[in-house]
Parts: C-alpha cells; sequence; structure tokens
C-alpha cells in the first residue's frame, strides 16, 4: 500500500467535511434551496475578500476568471500593462492578445518581486493604459509581489484599473481588497480555497464597473454584467455548479470559524518552516523576492535532476508535489503548504524531501531539515 498525500500548489486537498456536504443529491440550480446556499455563500466570500465589492462564481478554472477580467473591462485596441515574472504572469500577455489588447509588457526575472517603481513610470509615461494586470503570488516561481505598492500607485489614475491575479494569494495571505484599492481580484476554487477545481472567482469594484459599461470585446459564457445581475436574486447566469457550491459553503464555515488572521498566520508559520527546514536539510530556496506562503520553490541540488526529486516523492513515498514549469522545469521542485495544510503535512514534506534526496545519492543528514521545521512549528504554536 502506499497512502497518497497531495502538496501540489494545486489542486490542494479537500477537508472531509468538505467531501461530505459535496456527496448530498444534487440540489437544483432554481431551487429555493440553492437559492440559499448562493446567497450566503455570497456574503461569506464579501468576508473573505475583504470587500463590498460583487464577488461573482464562475463555473471555470481560474483562467476563466482572467480571461472574462480582460474582456469584461477592455475593448480591442486597448492598453494594458502586465508584470511577467513567470507562467501566470505571461498568461496575461496571451489572453489580451487573444483579444486584440495592445501590451506593455514588465518583465521580471524568474524569482524576483517587480518594482512598484516600474509600475509607476510605465502609467506616467503612458496615461492611456486602462489596466494593470499582475498576480499577488506567482506559482510559478513561489515569489509574492507588492499588490499593496501597486495599488496605491494605480489608484492615481482615474482611468486605469488593477486586475490582481490573487489565485495563490487570497486566502493566503492578507489582501485588503477594498483598503488598498484592488479593483478586479481573480481566484480559483483548487488552491486555497480547498476545493475541487471547478470554480472562479472574482471581485469587482465600482470603478472597474464603469469601465465594464464601456467595455467591446466579444464575450459571451464570461458576461460578468449578466453574471451580477443573476447574484442580486441569488442565482447565476448559467446552471451553477451547485455541488461545488454546498461544498463552497462549508469551506467558508470552516475559514470563518478559523478567523483570516488565524488562516494567515498559519500560512506563514508553514511556509517559514518549510523554508528554513529546505535551507536547514542543505537545499536552496528558489525566490530571491519575497517569498510567497502558498508555496515553496525549492532548488535541485547540482547534478540533480528537479523532475526526479518531484517523481521520486510521487512514486516511492506517494507524496504530489510538483516540478517546475517551463525554462525551471528539471531547475527547481515545489512544494504547497496551501488550503487545508497543517504542521504535520509540513514535516511530511520536509522528511520525504531528505529521504528522496538520500535515496538519490545527495549529500543531506537525515532528519536536519525536519529537525529545524519543528524547532520552527513549536516555537509559533506557544
Ligand atoms: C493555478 C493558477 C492559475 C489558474 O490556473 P487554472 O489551471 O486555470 O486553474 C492562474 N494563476 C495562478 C497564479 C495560479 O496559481
Amino acid at each position: 500500500m502506499l497512502k497518497k498525500y497531495l502538496l501540489a500548489p494545486g489542486p490542494t486537498p479537500v477537508p472531509p467535511e468538505v467531501l461530505l456536504a459535496m456527496s448530498r443529491p444534487i440540489l437544483h440550480h432554481r431551487a429555493p434551496e440553492f437559492a440559499e446556499v448562493l446567497g450566503q455563500v455570497k456574503e461569506d466570500l464579501k468576508w473573505l475578500f475583504q470587500t463590498r465589492n460583487d464577488v461573482l462564481t464562475l463555473v471555470s478554472t481560474g483562467t476563466g476568471g482572467m480571461e472574462g477580467s480582460v474582456t469584461n473591462f477592455l475593448s480591442p485596441g486597448d492598453k494594458a500593462l502586465f508584470v511577467n515574472s513567470g507562467k501566470f504572469g505571461e498568461r496575461w500577455g496571451k489572453i489580451c492578445a487573444a483579444y486584440g489588447v495592445k501590451t506593455e509588457e514588465i518583465k521580471v526575472e524568474w524569482g524576483y518581486s517587480v518594482d512598484p517603481q516600474l509600475v509607476k513610470s510605465a502609467l506616467q509615461k503612458d496615461p492611456s493604459i486602462k489596466a494593470v494586470y499582475i498576480q499577488a503570488s506567482e506559482t510559478s516561481t513561489g515569489v509574492a509581489h507588492p499588490a499593496r505598492e501597486i495599488a496605491a500607485i494605480v489608484k492615481a489614475h482615474e482611468n486605469t484599473i488593477l486586475v490582481v491575479d490573487a489565485i495563490t494569494a487570497l486566502g493566503v495571505f492578507d489582501l485588503k481588497v477594498d483598503e488598498w484599492g484592488l479593483d478586479v481580484v481573480v481566484t480559483g476554487s483548487q488552491k486555497a480555497l480547498m476545493l475541487p477545481p471547478g470554480l472562479a472567482f472574482v471581485s469587482v469594484s465600482e470603478k472597474a464597473w464603469k469601465m465594464a459599461d464601456k467595455a467591446k470585446n466579444n464575450k459571451f459564457y464570461f458576461n460578468f454584467k449578466k453574471e451580477r445581475e443573476s447574484l442580486s436574486k441569488n442565482q447565476t447566469a448559467w446552471t451553477a455548479a451547485s455541488s461545488l457550491i454546498v461544498g463552497l459553503s462549508e469551506v467558508l464555515k470552516l475559514q470563518k470559524a478559523e478567523g483570516l488572521e488565524n488562516i494567515f498566520a498559519r500560512h506563514h508559520r508553514l511556509a517559514e518552516a518549510t523554508r528554513q527546514g529546505m535551507i536547514a536539510a542543505g537545499l536552496k530556496l528558489f525566490a530571491k523576492g519575497t517569498p510567497s506562503d502558498a508555496l515553496t520553490a525549492v532548488e535541485a541540488p547540482a547534478g540533480f535532476d528537479g523532475q526526479a526529486i518531484y517523481k521520486n516523492l510521487r512514486v516511492t513515498y506517494g507524496i504530489t508535489a510538483a516540478g517546475g514549469q517551463d525554462q525551471l522545469k528539471g531547475k527547481v521542485f515545489r512544494i504547497a503548504h496551501m488550503g487545508y495544510a497543517d504542521t504535520f503535512d509540513t514535516i511530511t514534506a520536509i522528511a520525504a524531501v531528505e529521504m528522496v534526496l538520500k535515496g538519490m545519492g545527495a549529500p543531506v543528514n537525515l532528519g536536519s531539515g525536519v529537525a529545524k521545521a519543528q524547532e520552527i512549528l513549536l516555537k509559533k504554536l506557544n
């Protein structure tokens, strides 16, 4: 027997009470029982997003939410600025190109956080830029970007909105959507929201809704104004993914019981233990900028293949983590500590990495990373 552990940066494990809730008989999406669930979820999502804005729930993965955040606010020929510091930043550029949106790109070396001053000067140079697209947490590199500082810059531009891919940030670390002025914030179900893949969530500010009134891009399925109208009646425009939303209502109950501050503190504690544990095991962290508390990207030791480490974790120990993407393939492996994750997920991950490396003949003192993580995890509990 090989017991399975899911420690990937999406999908993430689903708590048993949520799995049970989703196994209940299907609710019809126009039935009053479902409207009641959606009405509650609608309010709880605002709590999670720290916003009074509408939070739309779409049946798609996160990328659908990203695509809608281009088509609903911009017209062909409009200009957008995007930060490209990895696989997901690059995606903003690809979506804009698919819809005829002209782009200005801030290219950041993989592993680094963007300097907000670059956003400031780009907006000063070209005031026709209507939207700035960033990641709060770039999952391909395990790096966080300064969303708050960027928001303060964009806020000063009356005709520019800030769109944040917070797919591995929301529910991981603090993002004050209203207070900081994050106009559009996108997340997905299978990361910190502890659900199976299949839902995207998008919050939209008044500033962004005004832009949506003028946007002329083609869209049909991801029509945010139509979704907003439906949501005001506790409905969705199309058939709702009702079982996922029932699961979501359980997730939000768990999250509210824990509290936002505790959720952020837990993620930080696990991330810190993972980072320090990996360093104590003799490994190097990939992040040179601010590391994201959602996941840790670790460099494969010289002469060892990151993909082989990732594969051995799975084959030998039943642990699904993640390898590197694109240019990082073979160079890093990534371990998540996001969503339904706690002390012994972290211990398990570090212990397994040490055992895999030992098995591959890498120089590692078994237990050194685990001991360091235990120290951190003990201290922060008291
Ligand atoms: C997972 C993820 C996405 C969305 O990917 P999907 O496969 O569409 O769910 C987008 N951005 C970031 C930063 C992510 O981590």
